[in-house]
């Protein structure tokens, strides 16, 4: 009976739903072809294969969920750096630099068949400096023979290496379970902090105006730099006040540091905003509105509707904008950006200052949305009626019905349909539509995902 699949808090797989929750963000390091791909697959038990490394191309995904031991976490491949000869140091080590800002735990992976290289014991000292917790992956050692070659890391001064065939697999269980115990007991101290306090990740591809932003928001305001107590890392988030709250900004480092100026940053630019969406409740992305849009203005939108947080858009440098500009630009937004019409969006000048103050309504609404839960009974009358008047198209002589709705989850809203037939994708999303103009959910990603009776 319906009520039967009321009490059910499943997606579309039948698996149980969790609302967003923060992961710890493991970042797995090393010089190339020490074998960190293939340490990553291992780690997610090759359920989710990691495209292989091409030279030139930078990778949309990097950071994939994993699990061991019942726990969760984040696994941050840094193996799609590019891999030319020249500089090879430097190169790796503002790749660690950056990995390690956005990581809580660094997996740092030495070929124990080579043995500690220059390269390795400089990327040590970057470890060191970080005070992060690192874990040493002795990799390549395929058997007991190995084990020797392993012992010989100990000189890198990062305590036990941890010996692992990440190609036969041996060794990634001990491996895990250091890691596991290195992951630091509060991840944000958020609970020293006002507990409502929201956190807000500001995205965008390089130069949009990232850090000008911060600047001048910060500016005015108080900011408080959030230090965790008992560690010596770096202070990664910033408490900023805003509209007379206060505001987490998540990974203000990645911004501040201006990596985007070295080579490769659009790996970084991506590592750092799935990093920093794994974090974050609503992301802030800023598209630069004096320039054509971009496909990477896009890649970042995108990221965020998949990693189900709210989104709010801003379009930066309205100060340079004409009037010729701006009827391109609403061209452009309307063209490449039907997927998220539902994004409030602020015009805003960073430099100015123009319309800041508009953020904060446009968080609240889209943060409000991705919290909102509708009451069963009221998504069922609404569903009888909106079915009613738009029914299902007849199939083969068939026309299924929706039998019962409900919303098992919120951050972001996820509704479940139990219907006596498959239901069309543009059927489904209509449905979407019609959710949105009755509940909102202005800001926020919807998931509908259908389950058919059997
Ligand atoms: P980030 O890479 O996203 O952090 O971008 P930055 O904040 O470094 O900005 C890149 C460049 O754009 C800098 O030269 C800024 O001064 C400039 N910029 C940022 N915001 C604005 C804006 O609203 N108007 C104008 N005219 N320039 C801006």
């Amino acid at each position: 009976s319906p009520e039967d699949y009321a009490l059910l808090d499943v997606d579309e797989t039948g698996a149980p739903v969790e609302p967003a929750e923060v992961l710890p963000v493991v970042a797995v390091v090393g010089r190339p072809n020490v074998g960190k791909s293939s340490l990553v697959n291992r780690i997610l038990g090759r359920r989710e294969a990691v495209v292989q490394d091409v030279p030139g191309i930078t990778r949309d995904r990097v950071a994939y969920p994993a699990d061991w031991a019942g726990r969760r976490f984040m696994v941050v491949d840094t193996g799609g750096w590019e891999k030319d000869a020249a500089g090879l140091d430097a190169r790796v080590a503002a790749q660690a630099e950056v990995a390690v800002q956005l990581a809580d735990v660094v997996v740092f992976v030495v070929d124990a068949t080579v043995g500690a290289t220059g390269t390795d014991e400089a990327v040590v000292r970057l470890l060191r400096r970080s005070g992060k917790p690192v874990v040493l992956a002795a990799n390549k050692v395929d058997d007991q023979r190995g084990e020797a070659d392993a012992a010989m890391l100990w000189s890198l001064g990062l305590g036990e290496p941890y010996p692992v065939s990440s190609v036969h697999g041996r060794g990634s269980g001990d491996l895990l379970d250091a890691v596991m115990a290195a992951v630091p007991e509060k991840l944000l101290g958020d609970e020293e902090h006002a507990p409502g306090m929201r956190r807000v990740a500001l995205l965008g591809r390089p130069n949009v105006g990232k850090s000008s932003m911060l600047n001048k928001l910060t500016g005015s305001d108080r900011v408080v730099v959030d230090a965790t107590a008992g560690t010596t890392r770096d202070p990664v988030d910033e408490v900023v006040e805003l509209g007379g709250r206060e505001w987490r900004f998540v990974d203000t480092a990645g911004i501040r540091r201006r990596v985007h100026q070295t080579s490769g940053a659009d790996f970084y630019a991506s590592l750092r905003t799935q990093a920093a969406l794994e974090k974050a409740e609503v992301a802030v992305v800023l598209v630069d509105g004096s320039e054509p849009l971009a496909e990477q203005d896009v890649r970042v939108i995108t990221s965020v509707v998949e990693a189900g947080r709210a989104l709010v858009l801003a379009i930066n440098k309205w100060d340079l904008l004409d009037e010729e500009r701006r009827h391109y630009l609403e061209r452009e937004l309307e063209k490449e950006l039907v997927q998220v019409t539902w994004a409030p969006r602020v015009n805003v000048s960073a430099l100015t200052g123009r319309h800041l103050e508009r953020l904060v309504p446009a968080l609240d609404v889209a943060l409000e949305s991705w919290d909102t839960r509708v009451p069963t009974g009221r998504l069922n009358s609404f569903l009888g009626q909106v079915v009613a008047e738009h029914p299902h198209p007849v199939r083969g002589g068939k026309q299924p019905r929706i039998l019962f709705g409900t919303q098992p989850s919120t951050q972001p809203p996820r509704f479940v349909l139990f219907a006596s037939g498959f239901l069309e994708a543009g059927y489904r999303r209509f449905l979407e539509r019609r959710l949105r103009e009755e509940f909102g959910f202005t800001g926020s990603p919807v998931e509908v995902s259908v389950r058919v009776r059997e």
